[in-house]
Formats: C-alpha cells, structure tokens, sequence
C-alpha cells in the first residue's frame, strides 16, 4: 500500500499558478510549450518541460518540428520530449535531454531497462499526481495509464475547446481509475486572475467503451522514443501507411480503418 500526502486544493492551485507563469518563458519548441509537475505520494516534486534544452526545435527550421504534422515526432528531427515525459524521466533521477546524446549512446539500452523496470514493474511513481499546463498527448497519457499515476490537472487544450479526440483521450485516462481535473482561470470580484479545479467529466458511454480496450503500452513509447531499432521499425509503418492513404492518417488514431482489401 502507498502512502499518500494529501494535497489541499489552495497548494495544488499555487503549484500550478507557478507553471502557468512560466508560459512567459521562450518555448524549446515551435509548435508546443508545456510545464509540468509532478508530485510523488511522499510530496517530492519533479519539474518538466517539453523540448529539448541542448538541441531545441526553434533553433532549427520550422520543418524540423514534426509535432503539428500529425506525425509522430519522434520519427522526425525534433528530439522534444513532452513535459510529462520529461517530468517522469526526471523522477527517475535521469536527464530527460541527455538520453538521446552520443556520449550515453552505448548506455541506452540499459537506461532503456531501467525505465520500463522502475516506471512499469517497480510503479516508482505509483499514486503521483501530475499537473500540467495543457492537456497531455496520447504518448503521455499511456505512460501515465501504466506508471500508476492517480490524477491529472492540466489547463487548456490545444484548441480553446476539447476536439472528440481529446474527449476520447480523457475517456481513456478516466477509464483507467485516473481522476482528471480541469484548472481555469477566473477573475474576481477585484479584477485579480484566480484559478479554479473542476473534476473534468466523461460520459459513461465513451468511458465504457475504452474499459479493457487496448492501446499502444506505455512500454512501447518508451521504446518509440529511445530505442532506434524500434523507431525504424515504427517508421516503415508509418511510411507505408502514408504512402496507402490520402490524407494522412496518424498511426495514434483509434478512428483508422483498414481498407477491404487487407481484411482478406
Ligand atoms: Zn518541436
Ligand atoms: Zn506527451
């Protein structure tokens, strides 16, 4: 059994006031800019961000970030990772920018075991709570799903209203026992911005479906972003894929079909 440190909703609305401000800062990547944090049931906190500090997509042309392509971006140049992403590795005591450097290369399949052995054998972070700015990614959401992870507060969508998609990822989170919670922002009577928690519901029907369903493992994003034979694996998929259909379809899309003629 774990322990939990309760957490009253004044001290996550100030952790998260803390995140929001650093929205300011300059983006790591051209399409996204993300913080997060995460807090272990015995109150350590773990900060992320997505991008990637050495080698940040915004130094580079606007093709090398292949995030708002629909394509997954680990097949492409940009090296960002998300900030839940981030936030988790660094729980695990790791540096979420070194693990693709050259100078780790010939320790990668270890870090890789170590990983998978600590977030989904061991649950290092089983019962954390994750806050984040917006509304985590389908790679996030099966890493959180498989670590344990008990809530999620996250602030905006990537549109300013939920598309089905992410209506259909939170069905996800929420059928898999995590509590989600919408923070947003208000202002009051004196004109000051405050902020605002609201448990962020599904419908049943949709939270049914997706009960016992599968999904890609959060295992399987691990690999998806470290291990390169994977990658390349992945990548001929999706090229073929790509190459069969127009326009594009993203391999994360539960809405694929596959046409008649491979059903023979
Ligand atoms: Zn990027
Ligand atoms: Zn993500």
């Amino acid at each position: 059994m774990i322990t939990m440190v309760y957490l009253s909703e004044d001290f996550i609305l100030d952790k998260y006031g803390d995140l929001e401000k650093r929205l300011e800062e300059p983006s790591l990547c051209l399409n996204r800019n993300v913080y997060t944090i995460i807090i272990t049931p015995d109150a350590k906190e773990y900060h992320g961000r997505n991008g990637c500090e050495h080698d940040p997509c915004t130094n580079k042309s606007p093709k090398s970030c292949t995030r708002k392509k629909g394509r997954l971006e680990y097949l492409g140049d940009c090296q960002s990772l998300c900030g839940e992403f981030s936030a988790m590795l660094k729980a695990l005591g790791l540096n979420p920018d070194s693990i693709n450097s050259k100078e780790v290369s010939n320790l990668k399949p270890y870090l890789i075991t170590y990983m998978v052995d600590e977030l989904f054998v061991k649950k290092r972070l089983e019962g954390s709570k994750v806050l984040t700015t917006g509304f985590p990614c389908p790679r996030c959401i099966s890493l959180m799903i498989d670590a344990g992870i008990s809530e999620v507060y996250f602030g905006s969508f990537k549109e300013p209203k939920p598309r089905d998609i992410d209506i259909k990822r939170a069905a996800e989170l929420t059928s898999s026992g995590i509590h989600i919670f919408r923070i947003s922002k208000y202002d009051d009577e004196q004109g000051r911005i405050k902020h605002k928690i609201k448990p962020f519901k599904v419908s049943s029907i949709l939270e049914s479906f997706f009960v016992g369903k599968a999904r890609t493992s959060g295992e399987a994003y691990v690999r998806l972003f470290f291990d390169k034979e994977y990658q390349s694996v992945v990548r001929k998929g999706d090229d073929f894929l790509r190459e069969n259909f127009d326009p594009f379809i993203n391999i994360d899309s539960d809405y694929f079909v596959f046409p008649n003629k491979w059903h023979q």
